[in-house]
């Protein structure tokens, strides 16, 4: 029904342009999509993707009519950029900015190769490295929703490393704590379903305890590179969050979110929408 974390052939790693998504999502019975194209600040040339974004956006709205496109952009960053990334996202009119830590020690956490690398040289602390990397980039805050939180276990576990949320939970509590105190959105990315952990980026459980602490919005998104891919894993994610008694999903337009109420059986979800 509902997938806010897509990329076209826009970003450096997918394939498909906005026509093919958009079909795909009417094929799959979406009825809201948001685009999310790459725009990292940290590792990459962080004038390269400025007109891209400005361009695919005008492309982007033609395609708003048969079902709801949002247009958003994840970006990553090094502290280092801050203010420059402040001001080209404030040139850019947005619908939501998913904020993302891809490279943690210099190291992509979200490849496999450079995950090895990562753990041979931090071992287990590795995982503290990383969610302390994710408390600054939460504490920093120039983003709507945070992205996959938990993505270093995507390749953790081939390398010997499974993730176990439990040993993390003190760190995790105080991103979780960040989010609610500024009142950010956290993203349940469902590609972790089709990937080596089999479970979203973060699973249920983190989000019951972002619910807990006293979250408000959360966004799904399958991160789908691809078309075909498009609302992959998002709606059993929706029924799974029904059947925990979580109703509220969030969108955002221009930056404000919006809570769509859902409920009901799969297909026949009524959505409500509340501010
Ligand atoms: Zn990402
Ligand atoms: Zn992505």
């Amino acid at each position: 029904m509902i997938d806010l974390h897509i990329h076209t052939e826009l970003s450096p790693d997918a394939t498909g342009t906005f026509g093919q998504y958009v079909d795909s999502a009417i094929e799959h019975g979406l009825k809201i999509v948001g685009f999310t194209e790459h725009w990292d600040f940290d590792r990459f040339d962080p004038t390269c993707n400025f007109d891209i974004h400005r361009r695919s956006q005008d492309t982007c709205r033609k395609y708003c009519g048969p079902i709801e496109v949002l247009y958003g952009a994840e970006i990553g960053y090094h502290r280092i950029y801050e203010d420059y990334v402040t001001k080209c996202l404030d040139e850019v009119k947005l619908d939501f900015i998913l904020g993302s830590v891809h490279e943690v020690e210099g190291l992509m956490i979200a490849e496999v190769s450079e995950t090895g690398k990562f753990f041979e040289r931090f071992g287990k602390r590795g995982f503290q490295i990383y969610f302390e990397a994710i408390a600054n980039f939460a504490q920093d805050g120039i983003f709507d929703v945070l992205g996959h939180l938990d993505v270093i276990k995507r390749f953790s576990v081939l390398f010997d490393f499974p993730f176990r949320e439990e040993q993390y939970k003190t760190q995790i509590i105080e991103i979780l704590d960040i989010l609610v105190a500024r009142n950010k959105a956290l993203e349940i990315n469902t590609s972790g379903l089709r990937q080596p952990p089999g479970i979203s980026y973060p699973s249920l459980k983190v989000v019951r305890w972002f619910f807990e602490r006293g979250g408000k919005h959360v966004t799904i998104g399958s991160d789908s590179h691809e078309p075909a891919m498009v609302g992959r894993g998002c709606d059993e994610t929706i029924q799974d969050l029904i059947n925990m008694g979580i109703i509220d999903i969030t969108i955002f337009k221009e930056r404000y979110p919006v809570t769509l109420n859902v409920i009901g059986e799969p297909g026949r979800w009524v959505v409500r929408k509340l501010r």
